[in-house]
């Protein structure tokens, strides 16, 4: 979970999934694995993610870091913002990656922010249109109990929206099931 967090940047998830079946094929599908191989050998494997150079140092770097730190057993001794910290402070792992990967792999109560999140937000003015990633965090956070499985499944149904719906172009806001939370131009000549 942890390495599809970090190949899923900027990709697919499909993509990644061609990438991290290619590691279990060739037994590479672990941190110890990873933070001996040569990176030439990773490239290779993780190519159908994309940007797989600057992907596979950053993940053989990640798994070295991993592996040195003593592993998960050790890293779930860590606070929940030491262990965001720790991820930070790493190549190539930004907030929305340091996040999911505390929230799916580590079960810790931190709610994940991605485009399709923001988007929606910012379409139903539920944040300002210059809302960073750690306003829309806390937006979520001040307002759901922190409960983990609740900010996974919350996190997948936004999601879901703003696949199939909220695009960046036309919206298909008739058919979306947030269309009765919408504040369009009736509701606001309404309010005035
Ligand atoms: S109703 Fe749905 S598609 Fe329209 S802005 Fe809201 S989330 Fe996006």
């Amino acid at each position: 979970m942890i390495i599809g967090a970090l190949l899923t940047q900027n990709t697919t998830w499909k993509n990644v999934e061609k990438a991290l079946a290619n590691l279990r094929l060739n037994n590479q599908l672990s941190f110890s694995a990873i933070s001996v191989s040569p990176l030439q050998e990773l490239q290779k494997q993780i190519k159908p993610s994309g940007y797989f150079r600057q992907k596979s140092e950053r993940l053989k770097a990640l798994a070295i870091a991993f592996t040195d730190a003593g592993g998960i057993s050790q890293l779930e001794q860590k606070t929940t913002s030491d262990l965001r910290k720790w991820f930070l402070a790493l190549k190539g792992i930004g907030p929305e990656t340091a996040d999911s990967i505390l929230l799916y792999a580590f079960k810790r109560p931190l709610f994940v922010i991605d485009a399709y999140t923001l988007r929606i937000c910012k379409r139903h003015e539920w944040l300002p249109i210059t809302a960073n990633y750690n306003e829309a965090q806390n937006y979520f956070t001040r307002q759901l109990p922190a409960d983990p499985t609740l900010f996974n499944e919350y996190h997948a149904l936004l999601v879901q929206i703003g696949k199939n719906f909220c695009r960046p172009k036309s919206p298909l806001c008739e058919k979306c099931p947030l269309n009765h939370l919408r504040i369009d131009s009736t509701t606001k000549e309404d309010q005035q």
